[in-house]
């Protein structure tokens, strides 16, 4: 490379952010560049602004995977971004079709790190969304006694890059069954937890966001949380997304017992956060409660919380807890699941009780991070 490229190269370099987080091997990946950083690195290459559009609507629009298909640009352009960047996707080492169409992801990072992203279609009061739960780290440091990721004994945050690449990459799977299959909601339920991964996972939803790429309505991202209280504060200043808590339990002691993070924010500082989230109109936070056999699932725990919730615009999602073999926790009599929804119900509560998806293949909530081989199950091509 001349020196007059490699001094392009490195002023390109210093106009970027995205260097603040370095990947974890060698060039920062082209995924995780908000426009507004490309159009300064177009500038600083000597081009115009607009330039650093037209690289990023190749990426969400004309889902190039090489370089050299970005086509609309200068090869001077090109060169300085090759030398710059990287712009693979994470790579599917597995896809695990479920019988419902639910689809799991295993991705691979270029560190080896495993992750997974679910796919999972719904058809629900006659309209048609597809949501793909993407994880934030390859495992979590939360501990909850019920989760499987919590059990898996690896830990990084995923890059911006890394998340984005999970729905180019899951995008694409998707792309043949036709425009019907196109993935319409996004939601960071997988593995981690993305308030404690807070840069990178905002990052991405910027990316995502932005109405000049893949532009996805703001209300169509959830962020799901157990309460890293203080970033969530940040998330309703931050961005317009939507806000999903992982509650669990209507008393410190039993949150205590199956999410130890109650102890740094117990439930008093979680729902004055709740209370003061900034709402759009005719949004709702939504609670996730996993029914736990014995432990959560009584009636009184069913009259606690619209308690504990009142005056906050919520709907509750309600999961009897998807056994596997890391939890003593037990899935509770549906019986007692029925008598706790009706309970809700009374008490004027928007409340939904979740079917499982994805269970044949290890796909349901909590159980991300089990990888079950099945008979339509298909290795990717290496
Ligand atoms: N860390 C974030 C997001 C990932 S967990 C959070 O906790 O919110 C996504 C959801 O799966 C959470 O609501 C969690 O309560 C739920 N979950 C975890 N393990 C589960 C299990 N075994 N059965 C059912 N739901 C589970
Ligand atoms: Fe982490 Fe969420 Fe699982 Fe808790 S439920 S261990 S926060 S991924």
């Amino acid at each position: 490379m001349s020196s007059i490229h490699t001094e392009l190269v490195l002023k390109a370099l210093e106009s970027l952010d995205a260097l603040s987080a370095p990947p974890p091997d060698g060039r920062p990946s082209l995924l995780g560049v908000p426009i507004t950083e490309l159009e300064r690195f177009a500038e600083a290459a000597g081009e115009q602004r607009y330039r650093g559009r037209q690289i990023f609507q190749g990426l969400f629009h004309r889902r190039v995977t090489s370089f050299a298909d970005l086509t609309d640009i200068s090869k001077k352009l090109r060169d300085a971004l090759e030398a710059t960047f990287d712009i693979d996707r994470p790579k599917v080492e597995q896809v695990q079709a479920s019988t419902d169409g639910t689809r799991k992801y295993k991705l691979k990072a270029n560190d080896g790190s495993i992750f997974e992203a679910v796919y999972i279609p719904e058809v629900a009061r006659g309209s048609r969304t597809n949501t793909l739960c993407v994880s934030s780290q390859t495992g979590c440091a939360v501990g909850c006694k019920f989760c499987f990721t919590a059990s898996l004994k690896r830990n990084r945050n995923l890059s911006a890059a890394e998340i984005v690449g999970q729905v180019l990459a899951v995008r694409d799977d998707v792309a043949p069954f036709g425009e019907r299959a196109q993935v319409t909601n996004i939601v960071f339920m997988g593995m981690g937890e993305p308030l404690l991964n807070y840069a990178q996972v905002t990052r991405a939803i910027g990316i995502l966001l932005d109405p000049m790429g893949a532009a996805f309505p703001s209300k169509r991202i959830t962020v799901s949380t157990s309460g890293i209280v203080p970033r969530i504060y940040d998330l309703g200043r931050d961005l317009p997304t939507q806000l999903a808590i992982s509650l669990n339990a209507t008393t410190n002691a039993v949150r205590q017992q199956v999410m130890p993070i109650t102890k740094k924010w117990p439930l008093e500082e979680l729902i004055t956060a709740l209370r003061a989230y900034p709402l759009q109109p005719r949004r709702r936070i939504t609670i996730e409660y996993v029914l736990l056999g014995g432990v959560n699932d009584t009636i009184e725990d069913a009259r606690r919380l619209p308690h504990l919730l009142r005056d906050i615009p919520v709907k509750v999602n309600l999961l009897p807890l998807n056994a596997h073999d890391r939890t003593e926790l037990k899935t509770p009599e549906w019986s007692q699941v029925l008598a706790f929804e009706r309970e809700l119900k009374r008490h004027g509560m928007n409340a939904i009780l979740r079917r499982p998806r994805g269970r044949d293949i290890s796909a349901a909530c909590g159980q991300l991070g089990e990888t079950v081989p099945l008979p339509q199950s298909r290795e990717a091509a290496t």
